[in-house]
């Protein structure tokens, strides 16, 4: 089952579909082939065997839940700020010029945590300027938190586009994730 696609990963989700790391996709496959996993999603990819053809998946869902163990957090910085918020802006969801943006202002009393900054575009930031969103009658796209799960870049830049698209529909938007990457 070898054909150079070694470098190939997929997203394997717990059972709640909760992200919980990233296996290779030739292992997503085995666990789906042993009845471990159900295959949500399949890319182009495929692997022969002497006997028949396999997609390969993408993103797999463990038939089982999997209690996984507290790991440390992601850390805060500018740069995970954005993964987090998948470079979009939180209140237009626009993609230009990214800023940072205290939803309750410094000027207030806002701190720089992960609940208080967001991903704002350099438009909506100016627009907001040192009000709270409620006083610039602005709405936020989700209420920030701390995230559990960020891709780290090495797994996205090995990775088809196809493929990373695929997982943001299951890592996007889940605030409630309790999960590490692991290649
Ligand atoms: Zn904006």
């Amino acid at each position: 089952m070898s054909l150079g696609m070694e470098n190939l990963r997929a997203l394997v989700l717990n059972s709640t579909y909760e992200p919980l790391q990233f296996s290779t996709a030739k292992r997503a496959l085995v666990l789906s082939l042993l009845g471990k996993a159900e295959v949500l999603e399949v890319d182009g990819f495929i692997v022969r065997t002497s006997v028949r053809e396999y997609r390969l998946p993408t993103v797999i869902r463990l038939n089982r839940y999997i209690k996984m163990p507290r790991r440390s957090c992601v850390s805060f910085s500018k740069k995970n700020v954005f993964r987090r918020d998948n470079y979009t802006c939180q209140y237009c969801g626009g993609g230009l010029e990214m800023t940072i943006d205290h939803v309750i202002p410094r000027s207030v009393g806002g701190r720089s945590t992960w609940d208080n900054i967001v991903t704002a575009c350099r438009k909506c930031n100016l627009k907001k300027g040192s009000r709270t969103p409620e006083e610039a009658g602005m709405k936020l796209l989700m209420r920030p938190k701390q995230p559990q799960f960020l891709f780290h870049s090495n797994i996205s830049s090995i990775a088809p586009q196809s493929h990373v698209d695929s997982w943001t529909k299951y890592i996007s938007n889940s605030d409630k994730v309790k999960a590490v990457t692991k290649l």
